[in-house]
């Protein structure tokens, strides 16, 4: 495998465990992928092996057909999703899927997440939309998913969890964090008895200067935004 393969494999790993010890999963459920860049390949986590368990040889490497290229565990029950969404968006470097509390409360619920929060904006871009019940790991979900989604960084699956997606596995694993974040604090918002929408105009500026200048320059590559330019 290339050099390319290699680092995406460690990228994964260690968000594998950052996403673990943040508790956005529960035990084995939650998966994360990533986009090989230059290649027509994708890095994913195998199904049902825990986290602080896994290693860089538990990695499963796949083509665009979802054909297993390397590795000798059985990918995620999620691939079909996570190929869909890449599918469809061609802007998508990684994605996460996780089981978090108060996303899943909502998912839970069948409410979306409107935009209540600056970071939150920033990162997923508006709105988080629930996508319709469909059955953990099929085709169906996949399609649920991508039906859903639109242009936004981050769908609920119904009555499931939650996948956010991101230019590189950092960013995606900050759309989770702050969705979660978010998905708590409207809770309790609504729980006060009222909540504030920020509005659209708002909304698309925020994400404008997120992406546009927030961060560092690029070629501060210590310092710069969650993933600009490390594609
Ligand atoms: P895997 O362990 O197969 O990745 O599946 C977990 C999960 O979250 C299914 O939706
Ligand atoms: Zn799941």
């Amino acid at each position: 495998m290339s050099v390319a393969v290699e680092k995406t494999k460690e990228q994964v790993l260690k968000m594998g465990s950052k996403m673990a010890c943040a508790g956005l999963v529960t035990g084995t459920w939650g998966n994360i992928s990533a986009r090989v860049p230059g290649e027509n390949l994708y890095v994913i986590t195998p199904s049902g092996i825990p986290y602080d368990v896994c290693r860089i040889m538990d990695l499963v490497v796949v083509d665009g057909g979802g054909r297993v290229i390397d590795g000798e565990r059985r990918p995620s029950t999620e691939l079909k999703m996570h190929l869909a969404i890449y599918n469809a968006r061609a802007d998508v470097g990684a994605i996460m899927h996780t089981h978090s509390d108060y996303a899943g409360a909502l998912a839970v619920a069948g409410k979306p997440l409107p935009p209540i929060l600056e970071d939150m904006v920033q990162l997923v871009g508006g709105e988080v939309p629930v996508a319709r019940y469909a059955r953990a790991g099929t085709a169906n979900l996949a399609v649920a998913v991508v039906e859903a989604l639109g242009d936004s960084n981050a769908v609920l699956l119904a009555n499931h969890g939650l996948v956010g997606l991101g230019r590189t596995v950092e960013e995606a694993f900050q759309v989770c964090m702050v969705v979660e974040k978010s998905a708590r604090v409207y809770t309790w918002a609504s729980l006060l008895g009222r909540v504030n929408i920020i509005p659209p105009d708002e909304v698309a500026a925020l994400r404008d200067a997120f992406l546009t200048s927030y961060g560092q320059p690029k070629k501060d590559a210590e310092h710069r935004a969650p993933g600009i330019g490390k594609i």
